[in-house]
C-alpha cells in the first residue's frame, strides 16, 4: 500500500503524540515497549499490516491532542456511540471505531494539557449518564514512562488478524477503502476549543496529584528501611486510584493486563491491592509492588532500588 508521505505524516501526527519511543503490538496481543524513535517508515509497515503500533496519548510535556473513550463490550459501545451521535448534533466532530469487541470514539482537539483532556472526557461521559468507560489518556500528567496509548488504528490486529476501520453512525464505512479512511483522519476535524471550554467551565477541578492530604495523615508510624516507611505512610487507595478507576469498593480494571472484569481491587482497610486474574508478578501487594508493575508495563525497569528511590521522590519521604 503506497500512501502519500504527506498523509502518512498527517496521520502518524493526528495520533500518536510522541516519536521518541513507540509500543508494538505483540502476536499475543500484548504490547512493547521500544526505545527507539518511531519514524513514518514503521507507521507504514503498521498500514501494510506487517507491525501493529500503539499510539502514546500524551506528549512528553504532558499534552493530549485527542481523547478516546475505550467501550470494552457491544453495550458499553452503543452507551458511547449515542454520545457521538448527540454531540454531532451540536456540530461536535467524533470518530467510531469498531474493534474486536466494542469500540473506540475518538474526539480530536485543540493541544490540552492531560489535566484538562481527562477532565473533559470525564464531564462529557458524566453528562451522559456513562459509567465505567475507560478513557485515554489515563492520566493527567506523565511520573514515569511514557504512559497510556491505544492501538493505532487501521492497522492488523495481531490477535485477531483482523483490520477495523472507521464508521458511519449508520455503521456504514466512514470511506470505501482504508487508503481513502487514512486521508480522512490524516486532517481530522477537530472539537473546537469554546465547546471544550464551555464542557469545563462545569467540570470538577482535577484531584492535586502529590501529595495527597492522606499520604500526610499517615505521617504517624515510621519504618526504619525506605520500604517500611513508604508502606505504612502511603494509602495503596489514594496512591493507585491517581492510576486506576476504582469504584467505592476499590474494584477497577487491573492497569496491567488486558481486563474486562474489574480483576483488581483495593483493600482498604489492610491496605494492599490485588489482580483476580494473577496476570504476573507480583499480582498483588503493597504500594512498591504496585510501581514496580507499573514501570515494567511501562518499559522501565522493575528493580526493586530504582522503584524505591523514585517512589520516595515522588511521595515527598
Ligand atoms: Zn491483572
Amino acid at each position: 500500500m503506497e500512501i502519500n508521505p504527506l498523509v502518512l505524516e498527517g496521520y502518524a501526527r493526528a495520533f500518536i503524540s510522541r516519536f521518541d519511543r513507540y509500543a508494538i503490538q505483540k502476536p499475543e496481543g500484548d504490547y512493547g515497549a521500544v526505545k527507539h524513535p518511531l519514524t513514518l517508515h514503521h507507521v507504514e509497515q503498521h498500514f501494510r499490516g506487517e507491525i501493529t503500533l500503539g499510539a502514546y496519548a500524551l506528549t512528553p510535556q504532558n499534552h493530549a491532542h485527542w481523547i478516546c473513550f475505550d467501550a470494552d463490550d457491544d453495550d458499553m459501545f452503543t452507551h458511547v456511540q449515542e454520545l457521538a451521535k448527540e454531540l454531532a448534533n451540536q456540530a461536535i466532530p467524533a470518530y467510531i471505531e469498531p474493534s474486536r469487541r466494542g469500540g473506540h470514539v475518538w474526539l480530536f482537539t485543540p493541544p490540552l494539557s492531560g489535566t484538562d483532556a481527562r477532565r473533559f472526557g470525564k464531564q462529557l461521559l458524566a453528562e451522559h449518564h456513562i459509567e465505567h468507560m475507560e478513557l485515554y489518556p489515563k492520566q493527567s500528567s506523565l511520573i514515569t514512562g511514557p504512559g497510556s496509548f491505544v492501538r493505532l488504528p487501521l492497522g492488523i490486529h495481531r490477535k485477531s488478524g483482523r483490520r477495523y476501520h472507521f464508521v458511519t453512525f449508520t455503521g456504514e464505512p466512514l470511506a470505501p477503502t482504508i487508503r481513502e479512511q487514512i486521508a480522512i483522519l490524516a486532517t481530522p476535524e477537530r472539537v473546537p476549543q469554546t465547546f471544550i471550554d464551555h464542557i469545563l467551565s462545569s467540570a470538577p477541578e482535577a484531584k492535586p496529584v502529590f501529595p495527597t492530604p492522606r499520604f500526610q495523615r499517615k505521617n504517624v508510624i515510621t519504618g526504619d528501611t525506605p520500604s517500611e516507611r513508604i508502606k505504612n505512610r502511603v494509602s495503596v487507595y489514594d496512591f493507585v486510584s491517581q492510576y486506576v478507576e476504582l469504584d467505592q469498593s476499590g474494584r477497577g480494571l487491573c492497569p496491567f493486563h488486558d481486563d474486562h472484569v474489574q480483576s483488581f481491587s483495593v483493600n482498604q482497610q489492610d491496605n494492599y491491592w490485588n489482580c483476580f486474574a494473577e496476570c504476573g508478578k507480583p499480582s498483588g501487594g503493597s504500594v512498591i509492588d504496585f510501581w514496580m508493575r507499573w514501570r515494567e508495563t511501562h518499559g522501565e525497569s522493575a528493580d526493586f532500588k530504582l522503584t524505591i528511590v523514585e517512589l520516595i521522590g515522588l511521595l515527598n519521604l
